[in-house]
């Protein structure tokens, strides 16, 4: 037989629990059981601050930065407060020195709002928003060992050296790479976990930093990178990635495999499945993604590697809140050359990313997200080489690997305004 043996400092693994799986005291209790059954791994673990605190904590910062410091404390009480009970609840010998822990953040947010702000709303943001990480994985290490599973707690703005665009950090790669090799991987020598933050970062001045919502995937992706991990698996409260969103189609059924790039044209289109930015670091390396269930790890879930899935059910992805322009060219100028160039500089310019577009003699469609302070800036600048006519409130519905008898069944009893075909996918924008 042919056995490798593992050198005690290479890791084979990296998790990441999504704030769905610490949004609760009973979801947290889930952690201890997962961990034990992969006694026999080395495992990085990235954990997202807990529930809804993210969002909690943009109202602080919001509150602050709209000069209401009295109600941004009294918001950031109310967080303070959730993370120490829920500290209460799950530690005994460990809460003292959690709670210490803690309090060290909590008196940093607490000292910055009781400035006045002078510098950028990014900036405040991330020095704000940061501790919703810290504060879970602080709680959730010191549970674990109270709980028999040894782990090591690592502050990932030690390790992760981005640049200073606040809530949008691009990072280092060199620098973070070899923070990876002497920081982190020598750990593996005294434990066999790692517990640390998705989605923060610190520049070169020990400024926090954040990666844009939704980070946490993409650092443990990255991480998963640098650790030439064997795999990566994303703990979530649903049973893998399903071929629509389960709210709207019951009957939505799971998908086993699926390539890196159906991933990104999934999301392309608007699936909320992971974020796109994850896929890359794992498709350079070929390291699969596991996206399984905390709620019942013994369900298969799904797996996402190099492979080109074959007989994939129809992708359903369904985006209300659309909008669609009607342009029509003024003096009926060729619409083709000058009217799109000028349009396509005017996307760029105003972050538009059409959703479907189609061109014809004298006249252009373009659907689009309803953001009315955009809409409303592209109508205005429009209005020199075109009439412009808005209708809202449609329904962009996306089928890849579509059959004739779901497209006709999602748009029965709907009128078509605009309609998009290849082989691959369809798209039919709904009144
Ligand atoms: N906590 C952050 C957010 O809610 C990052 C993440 O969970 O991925 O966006
Ligand atoms: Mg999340």
């Amino acid at each position: 037989m042919n056995t490798t043996k593992k050198t005690n400092n290479s890791v084979n693994k990296v998790f990441k629990f999504g704030g769905a799986s610490a949004a609760s005291i009973e979801r947290i209790q889930k952690l201890p059981g997962i961990l034990r059954s992969y006694s026999e791994d080395n495992i990085l673990v990235v954990i997202s601050a807990m529930g809804k605190t993210t969002n909690a904590l943009e109202k602080v910062v919001e509150a602050f930065y709209g000069g209401h410091r009295e109600e941004a404390l009294q918001l950031f009480q109310q967080v303070k407060d959730s993370h120490l009970t829920t500290a209460k609840y799950l530690l005994v010998s460990n809460y003292l020195a959690a709670e210490a822990q803690l309090k060290d953040f909590f008196t940093e947010v607490e000292w910055l709002l009781h400035d006045k702000p002078v510098r950028d709303y990014d900036y405040y943001y991330d020095q704000v928003v940061c501790v919703g990480e810290l504060l879970s994985t602080s709680i959730i290490s010191a549970y674990l060992a109270e709980s028999g599973i040894d782990n090591q707690w690592v502050d990932v703005r030690d390790i992760f050296r981005t640049d200073d665009n606040f809530r949008d950090a691009a990072i280092d790669w060199a620098f973070t790479q070899s923070r990876v090799q002497t920081e982190v991987l020598p750990l593996f020598n005294e434990t066999r976990l790692v517990i640390t933050q998705g989605f923060i970062g610190s520049t070169s001045e020990n400024e926090s930093t954040t990666l844009g919502r939704e980070g946490s995937d993409y650092t443990a992706a990255v991480f998963a990178n640098m650790l030439d991990a064997e795999s990566q698996t994303i703990w979530k409260d649903v049973e893998g990635v399903m071929n629509a969103d389960p709210k709207e189609f019951p009957d939505a059924q799971l998908i086993g495999e699926l390539g890196y790039d159906e991933v990104i044209e999934m999301a392309y289109y608007g699936a909320q499945v992971i974020h796109p930015k994850t896929i890359k670091p794992l498709q350079n390396k070929g390291i699969p993604l596991y996206v399984k269930c905390f709620l019942n790890p013994a369900l298969p879930g799904t797996v996402i590697n190099s492979h080109t899935a074959k007989g994939l059910p129809p992708i359903i992805v369904l985006k209300q809140g659309q909008v669609l322009v009607h342009l029509h060219s003024k003096d009926f100028s060729f619409v083709g050359e000058k009217g799109t160039a000028a349009l396509y500089q005017l996307f760029e310019e105003l972050r538009i990313k059409p959703n479907l577009m189609q061109s014809g003699a004298v006249s252009l469609q373009v659907c689009l997200d309803d953001r009315a302070d955009k809409i409303e800036k592209l109508a205005l600048t429009a209005a020199d080489l075109f009439d412009v006519q808005l209708e809202k409130g449609l329904t962009l519905l996306t089928i890849r690997h579509y059959n004739a008898e779901v497209l006709e069944r999602l748009t029965a009893g709907k009128t078509a305004v605009l309609r998009q075909q290849t082989p691959e996918t369809v798209q039919v924008l709904m009144r």
